[in-house]
Formats: C-alpha cells, structure tokens, sequence
C-alpha cells in the first residue's frame, strides 16, 4: 500500500503532483510519502500487538534525518551499523535508549561514541569485538547491554548478495560457539548479555527461514538459561521484504503473518523484543522521478535514456534489482518494450531491459522508478561528478526539499590543491 496515484492523469504523491516538484527541483529526485511512511510503520507495530516489542528503524535503508524523525515521531528507535548513522539516529530525535548499534566491524571509536551517548544495546559480532567493548565500557565506567549476534545457519533463500545467516557469511557468531562466549561475556566488567540477536539477510519474501532461525534461537535461550546466563531480551532483526514488481503474484508474508509466527515460536519466552525493519517501512514509501533525455533506436532495440543512472540508484547494477517505472503522465497508448538506461558510461547502468513503457513516450517526459525508498538514496554516489541526487518529503499537499541537490561550489568544497601546485 502507498500513496502514489494518478490524480487527473498525473501521478501524485499524496496530494501533491509529481510534475511540479519536478519543475521546481528539477530532475532527478527521490520522493517520499509520509502516510505511506506513517502506515507502513504502524502495519508493522500492529503485527505485534501483545509482544513486549520495540520497532528500530534500520538506518543503512534510508538515512534522511527528515525521514527517520517523521518515524520517530510515531514511537520508532533506530538500528545503527555506524557512527555516523548514530549521530543522524540521535539528530532525529531517537531516545539513545532505543538505539540499537549493530554492524560487523565496529571500530574502538564508534563503541565509545555509541557508550558515550548511552545507547540501549550493541550488538557484538565477535570475541575480539566483545573483549574491546568490554575494555572501554569499564575503563568510562559504564555497563552496557550486549547481545551476541548469532548466526543461526539458515539460508533465508534471498540473493546471494543479501544473505546474512548462512555459516559461510561473514556476520554473526557461529552457533557452536556462542554459549561459551555467552559464558565468557556473563563475566566480562562493563557487558551485562542479557539479549541475544539475530538477522538472517533483507529482501526475505518467506516466512520459513525466519520461522527455522527463531526456533533455533529460542532452543538458545533455553540452553542458555540452564546455563545460568539470564536471557531477557531478543533481536529478532529486519529482513522482511517486498513486492517490488506489480506483475508477481507471489507476495511476501504481511506483518500481521509475521507477527503471528513470531508469538507462535516465542510463546511463552518471557522477553522483550527488538525489531529492525528497513525496507518493509521505507521502499513502497518512495519514488525516484527522472525526466527522458531522449529515445534512441537501434536495429536490435530501442533505449529511452534517461537523465537519472546507476549512480542515483544502484540497486539494479549491484543486485540485478528490478524497478516497476511508470510514466508520470499517465497514457493511453500501447505499450512496446525499451530498454531504460542511464547516460553513465558502464554497460551496467541499466535499470530494465525489455520493459514495456507507452510507445508515445519522448524526451522531456517524466517517469518514476517505484519502491525506491530504500537502498536507493543512501547508496547513491556523485559518480561521473553527478551531484548528489536530492530528496523530497510529502505531506499532505505540501512538499519540502529535505536534502537539496548539491552545487559544483559544494561539490569542490571539499577538494584542495597540494602546496606544491599553488
Ligand atoms: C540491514 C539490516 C537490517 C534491515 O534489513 P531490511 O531488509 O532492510 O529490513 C536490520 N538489521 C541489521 C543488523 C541489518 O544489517
């Protein structure tokens, strides 16, 4: 569900037509919907009406400070994997208490920031990481909650390249050997493990793998317990995924399913829990809008080339990610396959291949690239000395340019000569 439609044959958001934002930003440019952000965020929370729960808003899937307080405001706490996305965490309004600093590779700084500002839990990756925290919670006097990431061995059955719970994966702590290190962290100064957490990969669009990995992890808690470690708090991660092409009829799990399944595996536990969904909350809540620089005809093929790329959204050259895209004028006319690319010179800054767009389509045209909330405007680069694509938040029918696209003068800001060339 979200709220991008055709009002009078021009696609909105919410009340606010896509076309003049476009003449006012300019082209490209990520926009998002705050209802759709509002209910997406409260369909997950009523899935887990009567779970101890606390929802913590993944970060690394969209970190628009603007995008992150609107679901703070609604009772959200973040999941950060570093501490730049801890300060934005922090700048957006979220209690420190329900920040969740996870990540594989926390350096020594980044744990006495996240220590410094209080945060509610770190979530440890490895035994040279739970010795480090250990030693500079203790030398600032602290005690902080810990769990130790484990890595429950399921293949979640998603791309290759988002699978986080297989023993061949580089995240978490493999299953064999977490309950000594349970031992070890229940008597370390400054770790008080009391939680144990858990993230099987994103983009999962079955619940079976979750279901495999939340038995294991209960089976854990129970070993542990008899170990005498007093387990009290579980992070079940993010992970669950999306429609992303409107053609499929195989939808993922709601959240209400989920939710369910959750209750029904963890019945009787007697834990509060953590939750980190990214995607789920933010992809259907934006568009990537980006004008038509020209068609092109080849023998084999015809290429509507556009003025956004690769480089504003990199889901499809990194993971083969596929986009529904929609003219932003509606139209009437047949529909004939293009292939729609970026003008970056990489073979693969393609975004569809075959993709049936209307046949009337011409340069000066708008389209929009959906479910681009997330992953697409916090992966995006200044690649090819693009400025750094914009972002936009509606409301109602209001709109706000919530990050402005950068100027040449920003971009260089940064640069300087060596002396020696002065
Ligand atoms: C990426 C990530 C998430 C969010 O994953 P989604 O698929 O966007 O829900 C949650 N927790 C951790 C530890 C992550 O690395």
């Amino acid at each position: 569900m979200h709220h991008f439609s055709y009002r009078s044959g021009v696609l909105h958001a919410e009340a606010v037509a896509i076309t003049r934002i476009a003449a006012e930003v300019g082209t490209p440019f990520y926009c998002y919907s705050t209802a759709t952000l509002a209910r997406h965020f409260q369909v997950f929370t009523e899935g887990l009406a009567g779970l101890n729960a606390t929802v913590c808003f993944a970060v690394k899937a969209n970190s628009n400070v603007a995008v992150i307080r609107t679901l703070v405001s609604l009772g959200a706490g973040c999941d950060v994997v570093s501490g730049g996305e801890l300060l934005i965490a922090l700048k957006a309004g979220a209690a420190p208490a329900k920040i969740v600093f996870s990540g594989v590779g926390k350096t020594e700084a980044e744990l006495r920031l996240a220590l410094s500002h209080n945060v509610g839990q770190i979530n440890v990756e490895s035994e040279a990481e739970l010795d480090t925290l250990s030693r500079v919670a203790s030398s600032l006097g602290k005690t902080v909650r810990i769990a130790l990431r484990v890595n429950p061995d399921v293949d979640a059955g998603t791309h290759d390249k988002i699978s986080t719970g297989r023993k061949e994966d580089k995240f978490g702590i493999e299953w064999a050997t977490a309950p000594k290190l349970y031992r070890k962290a229940s008597q370390l100064p400054g770790i008080d493990a009391s939680a144990v957490a858990v993230h099987i990969g994103s983009q999962i669009t079955e619940l079976a793998p979750f279901e495999a990995a939340f038995k294991r992890v209960r089976e854990l808690v129970q070993q542990l317990r008899a170990d005498g470690i007093d387990i009290r708090h579980l992070d079940l991660g993010g992970g669950l995924g999306v429609p992303y092409d409107h053609n499929s009829n195989t939808m993922p799990p709601s959240p209400e399913e989920y939710g369910a399944m959750v209750k029904r595996v963890f019945d009787g536990i007697d834990c509060s829990f953590t939750f980190e969904p990214g995607r789920l909350i933010v992809a259907n809540a934006g568009i990537m809008v980006s004008e038509i620089i020209s068609i092109k005809d080849s023998s084999a093929r015809r290429f509507v080339i556009v003025d956004a790329a690769m480089n504003d959204l990199v889901r499809p050259a990194m993971y083969g990610a596929r986009h529904d895209i929609i003219p932003v004028q509606e139209s009437s006319s047949a529909t004939a396959p293009v292939d729609v690319v970026g003008p970056i010179c990489e073979t693969t800054d393609c975004f569809a291949k075959a993709y049936p767009l209307p046949a009337s389509l011409k340069a000066g045209d708008l389209v929009a690239f959906l479910t681009a909330g997330a992953y697409g405007a916090v992966m995006a680069s200044s690649y090819n000395a693009r400025p750094l694509v914009p972002e936009v938040l509606v409301s109602g029918d209001q709109y706000a340019v919530v990050r402005r696209r950068p100027s040449f003068e920003d971009m260089m800001a940064l640069e300087q000569s060596p002396p020696w060339a002065e």
